[in-house]
């Protein structure tokens, strides 16, 4: 007997473009709703039309608000969805900010593409109309259904503020979406909750074939990279997603501004959206782990130090082009597919005693992964632009776990699991994981296609 059926709608055998459908009890429910990420927003396979009758969802529930899991929920009402959506409380707000500023980006490149954007302004407001309730961790959420209650549970992920694991508990059987699960432990955000009693795993893998071999030593080879661009009187750029990295290098930049330990220079934020994420993220402070409770106590802005400068307006991001001092300037987008990041990059990388470091996973044909492959020259708004600029690329930093870590969070699930789906990886990170938990714990592992629908029971 059927109890679940999952359709694989995206984010299979790849790490972006996030999208489940679940199907119980004679309901409609998704998990994520991303974009795919690649060299720009536009990319066609964004705006095909969805390969389910969008009118026919129930509701929605999102892990967490990083575009590659929210960035395609303004297109889904656009076409006709009207059910609720869920999330937890930060999700939803930083989500509404994600959309937003997305379709800023989607606008132009449409225009510049001339093509019509695949969502409006009305579109994201309508998906917020339907964005009203939100859930906490660990409080199971009663979901009806033509055939009896199903539970919903968030647990912690540990990722970036307010995500989650995704529990579905219907008919005795307990199927999970892991979403993006974080690098414990992490400088902010608490632990990864731990599973427990699950039949059916959807797992991802975006570093599902390596190790974050360095992590020990992030903060050491940051300083380092810093401290010798500054005293050669060079420029750091740090290309930083506005969610989470964003926050984890003005906490790094206070600790190591306020400890003495680099030379103050001016450090700019030179991202709208990451000075307003940077607001949610003060306002959830109690959603951090003990060691940040406990700075936080003590009195310490850890978002704030001597020399931060923010630049939210155009006027001030482009008076930084005045600035010949040594100094930092973090900017997104993390993959330097789109926002002001790509400015600087056109004007510093030239230079060999500028440093740019990498602090973040790069999709395949960004920008960003042309630059972390080491390519001498890059394109960057059509020109060629020439990288002598010094590459620092720091894997620790990554919100994610890596391949040891994931093969270790199945442990405390391991002795039920039915399956495992190993899913949000490029093709050799997802088969190598789905592998190795194989290996580990001798259970059925799919890495499922594109569209690939399974029947559990
Ligand atoms: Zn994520």
């Amino acid at each position: 007997m059927t109890i679940f059926k999952v359709t694989f709608a995206g984010g299979a055998l790849m790490p972006t473009g996030s999208n489940f459908l679940v199907e119980f009890g004679g309901k409609k429910i998704l998990i994520d709703c991303g974009l795919v990420q690649g060299e720009k927003y536009t990319i066609p396979i964004n705006s095909e039309p969805f390969s389910y009758d969008t009118k026919s969802i129930d509701a929605l529930f999102i892990t967490h608000a990083h575009l590659d899991h929210v960035g395609r929920i303004p297109r889904l009402v656009r076409d006709g969805f009207r059910g609720k959506i869920y999330s937890t409380a930060p999700t939803r707000e930083m989500a509404e900010l994600i959309m937003l500023d997305s379709m800023g980006v989607l606008g132009k490149e449409a225009a510049r593409d001339g093509i019509e954007p695949f969502y409006a302004e009305k579109d994201v407001f309508e998906a917020m109309q339907l964005w009203s309730d939100t859930l906490e961790y660990e409080k199971p959420f009663v979901f009806k259904t033509d055939d009896g209650d199903a539970t919903i549970t968030y647990h912690d992920a540990g990722h970036i503020l307010g995500s989650g694991i995704i529990e579905i508990a219907y008919k005795g059987k307990k199927l999970a979406f892991t979403g993006d699960l974080g690098n414990t432990p992490s400088p902010l955000m608490k632990d990864t909750t731990l599973l427990k009693d699950i039949d059916y795993l959807v797992i991802e893998s975006v570093y599902g074939d390596r190790n974050h071999k360095d992590k020990d030593r992030r903060i050491e080879i940051f300083k380092e990279a810093v401290t010798t661009t500054i005293n050669k009187g060079g420029t750091v750029l740090i290309p930083a997603f506005s969610i989470e990295r964003t926050q984890e290098m003005l906490l790094a930049f206070n600790e190591l501004v306020e400890g003495k330990q680099i030379p103050a220079v001016p450090v700019y934020l030179d991202s709208p959206l990451g000075i307003n994420i940077t607001k949610v993220y003060k306002k959830y402070d109690s959603w951090f782990n003990e060691n940040i409770e406990k700075i936080i106590k003590s009195g310490d802005d850890i978002f704030a130090f001597k020399g931060l400068v923010q630049t939210p307006s155009p006027e001030e991001s482009k008076a930084i082009n005045n600035d010949h001092r040594p100094k930092v300037i973090i900017a997104g987008s993390g993959m330097s597919n789109g926002g002001r990041i790509v400015h600087h990059e056109a004007r510093y990388l030239p230079d060999p005693k500028n440093t740019i470091i990498i602090v973040g996973y790069q999709a395949v044909n960004t920008l960003g992964r042309h630059i972390v492959e080491g390519e001498k020259e890059v394109f960057i708004h059509g020109q060629p632009v020439a990288v002598n600029a010094r590459l620092v690329n720091i894997h620790g930093f990554s919100a994610h776990k890596d391949s040891d870590r994931l093969i270790e969070f199945v442990a405390s699930t391991a002795p039920t699991l039915k399956k495992v789906f190993v899913v949000l990886g490029e093709p050799k990170s997802a088969y190598f994981l789905g592998q190795h938990i194989h290996e580990t714990y001798g259970v059925p592992v799919l890495v499922p296609e594109k569209g690939d629908m399974v029947e559990l029971e």
